[in-house]
C-alpha cells in the first residue's frame, strides 16, 4: 500500500519502547518523519540498526521494560540527547497463547510482567518530568484482545483488558497535568508476532470487516495521530485500528429476511 502522510510532530521528543521491529519501528519512521524525535528502545540489538535508518533524530538505548532502574535510564538518556520527553509508546510486548488449561502459572506472570507491569512502570517513569514539562502524551498499545473474548487468549487478553483499564485511569488523574493517556488497539497485522497468523493479501482475512489483515504503517499513523496536538483534547479514548475486527462478526444479517 502506499506510503502514509502522518501529522505533524515537529520537535516532540517520544520514547518507543518495542520499537526494534514491527509496530514500535513504524511508530517511531512516523514520528521522525512527521519531524519528531525518537528514542527506540528495546531488548534486542537491532533496535540500534533501526533507529540508524531513521537518521539524526532517533537514538536507541537497549532496555527492558520490566526494570525499574532500566526505566530510569532510558528516560535520562532522552532528555540528555534531546532535552526532555514528551510522549512515550508502550509498545513493548509479548504474545504467546494457549487455552486455559494448557497455561502453566509461569507463562501467565511472565507475560503480565512485560505487558503490563512494563506499562506501569513506564508511565511511573515519565509523570514527573512530563508534569515538570508543561504536558505529554502516552499511547499505550493495547489490542483487539483488550476489547473482546479472544480464545487463546487468557494471559494476553487479560494484560490488553488491564492496559486499558489502568490507560483510563492515569487519563482521569492526568487530565490537568495536560498528560494525555490513550490505547490503541491493533487488529490482525503483519509483524513477526503475528507470523504464524496473519496471511498476505486482499480478501483473505474473513474475520475482518475489510478483509485483510494490516500493515505496521497503519498502527504508527494512529500512533502518530494522538501523539501530535490534533488529539489535543482525546485522552482515556480507546482507537480500535482492526479493519473493523471487534465491530462485530462479518456474517450478512437481514433484518426481517
Ligand atoms: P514484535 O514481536 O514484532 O515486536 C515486539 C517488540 O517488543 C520486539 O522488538 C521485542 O524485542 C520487544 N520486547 C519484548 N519484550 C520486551 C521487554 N521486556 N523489554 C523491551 N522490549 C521488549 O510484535 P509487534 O506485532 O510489533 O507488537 C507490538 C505491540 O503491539 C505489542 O504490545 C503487541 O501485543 C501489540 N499488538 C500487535 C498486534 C499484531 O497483530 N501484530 C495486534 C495487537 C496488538
Amino acid at each position: 500500500m502506499a506510503e502514509l502522510q502522518g501529522p505533524n510532530l515537529t520537535d516532540k521528543v517520544v520514547i518507543v519502547t518495542g520499537g526494534a521491529r514491527g509496530l514500535g519501528a513504524a511508530a517511531a519512521k512516523q514520528i521522525v518523519d512527521g519531524g519528531g524525535k525518537v528514542v527506540i528502545s528495546d531488548l534486542l540489538d537491532e533496535g540500534a540498526e533501526t533507529a540508524a535508518a531513521l537518521g539524526e533524530n532517533a537514538r536507541f538505548h537497549k532496555h527492558d521494560v520490566t526494570s525499574e532502574e532500566q526505566w530510569k535510564t532510558v528516560v535520562d538518556f532522552a532528555i540528555a540527547e534531546f532535552g526532555r520527553v514528551d510522549g512515550l509508546v508502550n509498545n513493548a510486548g509479548v504474545s504467546t497463547g494457549g487455552m486455559f488449561d494448557a497455561e502453566t502459572l509461569e507463562h501467565f506472570e511472565f507475560v503480565l510482567k512485560v505487558n503490563l507491569t512494563g506499562v506501569w512502570l513506564g508511565m511511573r517513569a515519565v509523570i514527573a518530568h512530563m508534569k515538570e514539562n508543561g504536558g505529554g502524551s502516552i499511547v499505550n498499545i493495547s489490542s483487539a484482545a483488550g476489547l473482546m473474548g479472544l480464545a487463546m487468549t487468557g494471559s494476553y487478553g487479560a494484560s490488553k483488558w488491564a492496559v486499558r483499564g489502568m490507560s483510563k485511569v492515569a487519563a482521569v488523574e492526568l487530565g490537568t497535568s495536560r498528560i494525555r493517556v490513550n490505547t490503541v488497539h491493533p487488529g490482525m497485522i503483519h509483524t513477526q508476532m503475528t507470523a504464524a497468523h496473519a496471511q498476505s493479501g486482499e480478501g483473505n482475512y474473513p474475520n475482518t470487516p475489510m478483509g485483510r489483515v494490516g500493515e505496521p504503517s497503519e498502527i504508527g499513523s494512529a500512533v502518530a495521530y494522538l501523539l501530535s496536538d490534533a488529539a489535543s483534547y482525546v485522552t482515556g479514548a480507546e482507537l480500535a485500528v482492526d479493519g473493523g475486527w471487534t465491530t462485530g462478526p462479518t456474517v450478512k444479517y437481514v433484518m426481517g429476511g
